[in-house]
């Protein structure tokens, strides 16, 4: 069967098919699929924005599996915020280096004791009409001081991975891949999935 990615976001669909490896014919995204949609985000939880992402997108491909995700950073000291409004933190049309200053800043007073924080994913599989499955992935760390690593994309040189005290962007994709909320959340799905 074929498995339609609901987002453009290439890093997101690197990973995704990373972790996913052979468990569908066919893996590509709504761009590959000839569609151009673009979801307003307006859920206030991190599965209901992913939900609404799904089922748009199969209302256009009712013969497809379309997966959808949506995730963010969540930093305990911030009462949880940037969450659902990580992609935009900075403001509407700032990219990932500004909400990466944005958040420096604000935690700049902040203590190393205190950093916590965790990414979350939500993941939903839908087909035949429906939302399918669906699972909510975390992995908790801390916020850096300073930026480190080259890798990744948005919060990742300022997460901190503590079981390998390296940022996300200081490991190779597959070190990443192996213990993401992308991963967690895609590996609940999955046993879903096989318990169906
Ligand atoms: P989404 O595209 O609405 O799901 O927005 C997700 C935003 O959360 C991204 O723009 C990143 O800023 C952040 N984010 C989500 N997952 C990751 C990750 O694995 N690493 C770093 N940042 C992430």
């Amino acid at each position: 069967m074929r498995l339609i990615i609901a987002s453009n976001n290439k890093h997101k669909l690197e990973e995704i098919r990373q972790i996913l490896g052979g468990s569908f014919d066919e893996i590509l995204s709504l761009r590959e699929a000839g569609i151009e949609l673009n979801t307003i985000e307006d859920a206030s939880s991190f599965l209901g924005n992913a939900r609404k992402k799904a089922l748009e997108a199969l209302a256009l491909l009712p013969n497809d599996a379309v997966l959808a995700d949506d995730s963010g950073l969540c930093v305990d000291a911030l009462g949880g915020a940037p969450g659902i409004y990580s992609a935009r933190y900075a403001g509407e049309g700032h990219d990932d280096a500004q909400n990466r200053k944005k958040l420096l800043e604000a935690l700049k007073a902040v203590p190393e004791a205190e950093r916590g924080a965790h990414f979350a994913c939500a993941m939903v599989l839908a087909r035949n009409g429906a939302s399918e499955v669906e699972a909510v992935g975390k992995v908790h760390g801390r916020i850096l001081f300073e930026e480190r690593g080259e890798n990744g994309f948005g919060y990742d040189s300022l997460f901190c991975y503590e079981p390998y005290e390296c940022s996300f962007a200081e490991l190779p994709a597959e070190k990443k891949n192996a213990v993401s909320h992308r991963r967690n959340a895609l590996m609940m799905l999955l046993a879903a999935l096989d318990t169906e």
